[in-house]
């Protein structure tokens, strides 16, 4: 292998890997243009250092309360921008206690939720959702509300981000989505998420959350406008968090989906593309314990493969996913955790189901698969 790093001209950013030394953002440049199968056994060798062969999933639902959003982000697939519009929705709160009262027989761990933007819901909505929640569930994990909405809530209900959070965390929230990253690059936000929080204020709130004890993972929407310098500087800005606070789990790179958006004329990121975005991600985040594949994204076979190009983390059930699906994702709507197992092991690697803040559950547990295939709640 030693020759292949030579040709590859990796040689100094190995031996300093080697040396347990920081790579800088002008070796983050080079990975990426780098020969894959190197720069992939190279973020496998730092995969198994941390994680040898396991690989973590979870037993999870996605539950969208609204799709109803004021900002007008370029890749969302998902948002419509009035309750009036035919394709928008917004859960009652009976309907979406209802998504978790009818898996009451299902061994879920979180409960994740991301929503749209919505102009006229009141505070109170979003607290006793979580509130909800925990009364049918109090042994289920929430992770729920990105920064972006986090800020959105701040500045439509007249609180700080601090504020929000705290009134959130009393409600039941139990940590943050790594949601509404997409690139911190000001000159790619301007362009394709311009009405958002920015990525100042999106770091700052997670800086927020971990001080005040929570957990969060942090995205990288890659694949659309942004360049290989964009796309370090955003890893270098998380590290720089994580330096300071330690609360990042994971970092998930997310994959532009091009339908039904205004960025179609842009093609979807390569196979290839997506293994290198996650072992350069292994390589550049010393300081992140996980980086996931989140299937939906990347398909599942692309998902497969990348758990030797750094990733240790597969997500998990993921059922009722949107977002994704309404921008073209062809992947299954959900897996049952048998199928999870099953697609690590023939790749080669361990399967551990974990809960949302990686402690490990017990392989005897009931596995959910009849419950997950039959009587799908919609
Ligand atoms: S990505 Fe989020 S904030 Fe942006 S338009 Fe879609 S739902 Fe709204």
């Amino acid at each position: 292998m030693r020759t292949r790093i030579a040709a590859a001209r990796l040689t100094d950013i190995a031996d300093r890997l080697d040396a347990g030394v920081r790579l800088d953002a002008e070796d983050g440049v080079r990975l990426f243009a780098s020969d894959l199968l190197t720069l992939g056994w190279l973020a496998n060798r730092e995969r198994e250092r941390r994680h040898a062969g396991r690989t973590y999933f979870n037993h999870n639902i996605r539950i969208e309360a609204t799709n109803v959003c004021v900002a007008s982000c370029l890749f969302c697939s998902f948002a419509r921008l009035r309750p009036a519009d035919p394709e928008s929705f917004t859960l009652s709160l009976e309907q979406a206690w209802n998504k978790l009262r009818q898996r009451a027989d299902q061994p879920l761990t979180e409960v994740h939720v991301v929503n749209g933007l919505h102009p006229d819901l009141p505070f109170a909505y979003y607290t006793d959702l979580l509130a909800g929640f925990k009364r049918i569930r109090p042994d289920v994990h929430l992770k729920c509300f990105t920064a972006v909405e986090v800020a959105f809530f701040a500045d439509l209900y007249g609180m700080s981000d601090e504020q929000v959070l705290r009134e959130l965390m009393a409600a039941g929230l139990d940590s943050l989505p790594g949601g509404g990253a997409e690139v911190f690059a000001p000159r790619v936000r301007r362009k394709i998420c311009h009405d958002k929080c920015d990525a100042d204020r999106w770091l700052s709130i997670h800086r927020t959350a971990h001080t005040l004890g929570m957990r969060s993972n942090v995205t990288m929407l890659y694949g659309h406008i942004e360049t290989i310098e964009e796309r370090v500087d955003h890893m270098m800005r998380t590290r720089a968090l994580q330096d300071e606070t330690g609360g990042f789990q994971a970092f998930i790179p997310l994959a532009f989906h091009p339908d039904n958006n205004q960025m179609r004329k842009l093609p979807a990121p390569s196979a290839s593309d997506t293994l290198r975005v996650h072992a350069v991600a292994r390589l550049m985040l010393d300081n992140i314990p996980h980086v996931k594949a989140f299937w939906i994204a990347t398909g599942v076979d692309v998902a497969q493969t990348s758990l030797w190009f750094g990733v240790d983390d597969l997500d998990g059930t993921v059922q009722e996913e949107h977002i994704y699906h309404m921008a073209g994702s062809t992947t299954p709507e959900a897996l049952t955790t048998k199928e999870l197992r099953h697609l690590i092991r023939v790749a080669g690697r361990e399967p551990v189901e974990r809960d949302t803040l990686y402690n490990v559950i017990p392989t005897d547990r009931t596995d959910g698969l009849r419950e997950t295939r039959i009587g799908i709640p919609s």
